[in-house]
């Protein structure tokens, strides 16, 4: 077979995980070889426009990443904050592309796109290299350690390691969403809507100091609730498929243009059949949700449709099973681990699998997400980042936001990078080096004892 290279460490999926994962251990000395299947950088961030992250950022690399972005004009850098905790950073997908470009070019990391890895090369528990499938046919890529950024966990389950997939009662998964957006909407017409009928939205966040032009709101609202506005146009007669009982809106960086979060296909994100009916229910939703915005919710008149996001939006599917499971109660109840790496306030966000809610849920100050989360049970040389980690499926509703999928690539890039110097192997390497590395770079880790940011601290 063909030897594409060898490398110090190979990193899987090019998302928000893995784009971190791979600058960062790049930047730590690492000769680093990012493998991405489709044909561009940032995964849901980018092709799935999920542009917000929620939460604040403790990433150092995403911290750099969203800066540039506002470098760029492409993103709004101010602390906001909704019911469910405070938030920074929401950005043009676009932007974010030419950022992610610019720092991956800049780190020396070499990128190989359309590579789909389909087996793992093992040497007894250990990964030893990797099979990737090209248009050019297969070849074998070995490194001396290896980062698992899929978001489907694919690396670790093809090396054998143990995964829960979906609610431990009937293995049902968060339902599968796909942004669409609009241009051309009259925001300060939908805001005075919302606003009109405020007793039907469970938030409206719009800089208060905005005038009356789109351009006034660009990157700086939020909008969820039309449940009830809903259920009256379904009992007059509306045909609505969707099976979500509300409407969530972002706006982006064109003046009038508006994000919907709405659509909702329930299947399994791992299975052929389901990934294809998936892609084609989402936008006939998507038609339906608009002919709904257009009729019935003010601003919405003269609205264009101009896309579904070309990236399927999947939640949830594998969860590696680790040294360590985060729970439910670790996340509700803000606890510090002695080996975490990152304090993270995400909210629980869960959309109900299999029906039509969904929680989204204050987590307070936050809590330390173990560096244990991110090591496969059983397996060595393989560490895990992004949405793929050793969590339960409600702790799940908070790791899985983009917060905590750049921390847990920032970590475990200190110690892939820091494996490969040594040419030890990822089990060597002690959460504490990279919790030190950590601290240096300024991070909050989410230690018993820690103090927490100020912005943190500041009462609402
Ligand atoms: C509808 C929706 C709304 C969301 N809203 C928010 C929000 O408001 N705020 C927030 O913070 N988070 C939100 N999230 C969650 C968040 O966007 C994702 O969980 C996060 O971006 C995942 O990052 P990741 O790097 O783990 O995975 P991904 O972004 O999924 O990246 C994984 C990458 O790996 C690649 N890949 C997969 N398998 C292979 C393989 N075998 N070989 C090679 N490459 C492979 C994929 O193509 C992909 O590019 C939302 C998610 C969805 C779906």
């Amino acid at each position: 077979m063909n030897l594409f290279g060898s490398y110090d460490v190979v990193v899987t999926g090019a998302g928000s995980s893995g784009i971190v994962a791979a600058i960062r251990a790049a930047r730590e000395g690492a000769n680093v070889l990012l493998l991405e299947g489709t044909g561009f950088l940032g995964g849901l961030i980018t092709g799935g426009r999920l542009t917000k992250p929620t939460g604040l950022i403790n990433s150092k690399i995403f911290h750099e990443m969203l800066d540039r972005c506002v470098g760029y004009k492409g993103a709004d850098g101010r602390v906001r904050e909704s019911y469910w905790g405070k938030y920074t950073g929401t950005f043009d997908a676009e932007v974010m592309q030419r950022v992610i470009i610019e720092m991956v070019e800049e780190a020396g990391v070499e990128v190989l796109l359309r590579a789909n890895v389909v087996q793992t090369v093992m040497k007894h528990s250990a990964v030893h290299g990797l099979i990737i499938r090209t248009k050019s046919g297969e070849s074998l890529v070995l490194a001396k350690a290896f980062v698992d950024a899929s978001g489907d966990g694919d690396v670790a389950a093809l090396a054998g390691a143990d995964f829960m997939l979906g609610r431990e009662a009937d293995g049902l998964t968060q339902p599968i969403t796909s942004y669409f957006r609009v241009l051309n909407v009259n925001v300060p017409a939908l805001i005075a809507d919302c606003e009109a009928n405020r007793a039907d939205m469970w938030e409206v966040v719009y800089p208060k100091e905005a005038g009356n032009r789109n351009e006034d709101y660009a990157m700086a609202v939020l909008l969820t609730g039309f449940q009830q506005r809903i259920k009256d146009k379904v009992a007059e007669g509306f045909d609505w498929i969707i099976p979500k009982d509300h409407i969530t809106m972002k706006t982006g960086l064109i003046p009038g243009e508006i994000s919907v979060n709405v659509t909702r296909f329930q299947g399994n994100g791992l299975d052929d059949r389901d990934l294809s009916r998936a892609e084609i229910e989402i936008r006939k939703q998507a038609y339906c949700a608009f002919d709904f915005l257009q009729r019935y919710v003010k601003g919405f008149e003269d609205a264009i449709f101009l896309e579904v996001a070309p990236k399927l939006g999947i939640r949830e599917t594998r969860r590696v099973t680790g040294q360590y499971i985060l729970t439910e109660a670790d996340v509700r109840g803000n606890k510090r681990f002695d080996d975490a790496i990152g304090l993270c306030n995400s909210p629980v966000d869960v959309h109900e699998p299999g029906g039509s809610r969904a929680i989204m849920d204050h987590v307070g100050i936050g809590y330390g997400i173990p560096y244990r989360c991110l090591v496969p049970l059983k397996l060595d040389n393989i560490l895990m980042a992004g949405r793929c980690i050793s969590v339960d499926e409600i702790a799940f509703g908070s790791t899985r936001n983009v917060p905590a999928c750049t921390m847990t690539g920032e970590a475990v890039a200190i110690a892939a990078a820091l494996a490969a110097k040594r040419g030890v192997s990822t089990s060597q390497i002690s959460a504490s080096e990279v919790q030190a590395r950590l601290r240096e770079l300024g991070v909050w880790l989410g230690t018993p004892g820690e103090d927490v940011p100020d912005v943190l601290k500041q009462a609402s």
